[in-house]
């Protein structure tokens, strides 16, 4: 007993007074014992009597599943902490067993939806073994009902497959969630989730106005049963957190019938790309709300994509006006392309309408491991840095720098009305990114160290620019980085991690007490009481 609690104890980062209270219901804790006598064969057995499909490790279709949607490929190799199943509910009612097998055989239990987590953590462990992975895939309905404009969708959609069945029910709905087709809406929604409407629309959590839940007890909750703190939580509170979220419902969003979008490459030579970078910070997080144009720094370049609702004749003064554009872009007509939202969906990912509902990445994504982190800028970066920045990324050619803009709804909702906390002077978010091919032959275990160690010093090199008086420096919780090691409550939440008592860690703490949810049930990656990465 005393055993496991230190070792336990050593995973949470929770404030002194609150660690030591958590200690103390641990060390009394019977699920502890009850997880320290875990019984695989048990769990395997309960849920083969219940007729749910489970791969076990060293089955042929185990890694065949697992590796499906492991979509940072750096974790393709047989290195760190393996589920050792991989279940497979096929509805609400499975999920629940699986939760309640895993909880009386002491096997905890992670949740995986699109795989898309970018340190792994739906579907491996840094430090915890003898896990199973609930794999969410076959749960994937999308009901779409266009008299309320409401949709419910299951966890495991991913993003393209929920913006393709919004479209077939209409042309004029859509819904503000993240670019990338194959990320699923489970860890997508659990976080925040923001994409091209962002500044319209706001977060996709922003539009959830329901949702189911399997609790750690394996009992099935909506939003009222839930009560408002825990489906305030579930709303960008982390996911693997709260339980399993099984569906959301959704508020869809108008769309115009012509949307348009543009591509400008501006290259460095003489500066060029430095100056359109140092004016878009200021401007892009002020255009107009219809207007969101995401900046990407790469070799000496910087690319610039919009998404505009609205027509080409209305999007070029705006872009082009010398006293609030960024006539750096020397945008033409013939940039401008118009096309209905769901084409500008599937244009933004080089990408047909048809693909949308494509699960299989592209060879480049399936081929490539990364490593990334986060900021959030609140003032200008001045040109002189952002020079030495374009430097820095020189020898570094698949180094990338996405900047997005906040602003327009992002600013206008409360810093507490979700756990998302980035609001109201956020000009932008700042990712560093960097990608290697994982069959690259480097046999010495270091693939991908270089390209790591530049986003670590990229990271460093930004402090001085990204941090704050009166805020901690912020990253954003679904673009999860284990480096942000102990600090990283404050960086997600901001001021509500702790703080709001009633809230955030306060839903943890009394889920907690009431035994809904617990480490030995699930393993809880962020943002309750386990922290993956000690
Ligand atoms: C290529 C790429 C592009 C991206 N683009 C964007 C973007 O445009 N905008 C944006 O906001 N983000 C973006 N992200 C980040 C993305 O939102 C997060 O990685 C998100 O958590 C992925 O969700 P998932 O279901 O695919 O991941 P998973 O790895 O399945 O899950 C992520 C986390 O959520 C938990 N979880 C999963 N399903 C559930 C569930 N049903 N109930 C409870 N917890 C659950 C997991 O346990 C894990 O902790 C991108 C990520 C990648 C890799």
């Amino acid at each position: 007993g005393v055993v496991a609690t230190i070792s336990m104890a050593k995973r949470f980062n929770l404030a002194a007074p609150l660690l030591l209270t958590l200690t103390f219901l641990f060390s009394s804790c019977s699920m502890i014992s009850s997880s320290s006598q875990a019984s695989p064969a048990g769990f395997l057995q309960c849920l083969t009597k219940a007729n749910i499909s489970v791969f076990e490790q060293g089955e042929d279709l185990f890694n065949t599943q697992l590796d499906k949607y492991i979509r940072n490929p750096k974790f393709l190799a047989n290195t760190t902490g393996r589920p050792l199943y991989v279940v497979m509910p096929a509805n609400a009612h499975h999920v629940q067993i699986a939760v309640r097998c895993g909880s009386l055989n002491g096997v905890p239990l992670r949740v995986r939806s699109g795989g898309h987590d970018y340190e792994g953590l739906s579907y491996r462990s840094v430090g915890i073994e003898g896990f199973a992975m609930l794999d969410m895939s076959e749960l994937r309905t999308v009901v779409v009902d266009n008299q309320t404009s409401t949709a419910w969708v299951e966890s495991g959609a991913t993003l393209g497959e929920l913006y393709y069945a919004i479209s077939k029910a209409s042309d004029l709905l859509g819904f503000p969630a993240g670019v990338c087709l194959t990320v699923g809406v489970g860890g997508h929604f659990s976080g925040g989730g923001f994409g091209t409407l962002m500044r319209k629309h706001g977060l996709a959590v922003g539009n959830v106005i329901d949702a189911e839940l399997v609790d750690a007890n394996g009992t099935l909750l909506n939003k009222t049963t839930m009560g408002d703190d825990v489906f305030w939580a579930i709303r960008g509170g982390g996911g693997g957190s709260f339980g399993v979220v099984l569906k959301w419902q959704v508020r869809l969003v108008p769309v115009p019938a012509t949307v348009s979008v543009f591509k400008v490459s501006v290259s460095n030579s003489q500066g060029a790309a430095v100056q359109a970078v140092t004016k878009w910070q200021k401007v892009a997080p002020a255009l107009p709300e219809e207007l969101y144009i995401r900046a990407l720094v790469q070799n000496d370049m910087a690319v610039f994509r919009a998404v505009f609702l609205g027509t080409c004749d209305a999007l070029l003064p705006l872009v082009m006006s010398r006293s609030d554009g960024i006539p750096e872009l020397n945008l033409r007509r013939s940039d401008c392309k118009e096309m209905t939202w769901i084409e500008s969906v599937a244009y933004v990912n080089n990408a047909t309408v048809e693909d949308l509902t494509k699960r299989t990445t592209s060879e480049f994504d399936s081929s490539n491991g990364f490593k990334a982190t986060t900021d959030y800028v609140r003032r200008p970066i001045r040109r002189e840095v952002w020079a030495k920045i374009f430097n820095k990324q020189l020898g570094q050619p698949n180094a990338q720098i996405v900047l997005v803009p906040y602003g327009g709804r992002m600013s206008n909702v409360k810093e507490d009305a979700t756990p998302f906390p980035h609001r109201a002077g956020v000009m932008y978010s700042m990712q560093l990114y960097n990608y290697w091919p994982v069959d690259s032959g480097d046999e010495s275990g270091n693939a991908g160290a270089v390209q790591s160690k530049w986003v670590r010093d990229m990271y460093a090199f930004m402090s001085p620019y990204v941090s704050s008086n009166s805020k901690s420096r912020g990253a954003y919780f679904n673009c999860r980085d284990l480096d942000l090691g102990p600090d990283w409550g404050p960086k997600y939440f901001n001021s509500l991690f702790g703080k709001h008592l009633g809230r955030g860690m306060g839903v943890c703490t009394r889920m907690f007490m009431k035994g809904l949810v617990m480490g030995s049930r699930f393993l809880l990656p962020f943002p309750c009481l386990v922290y993956d990465g000690n």
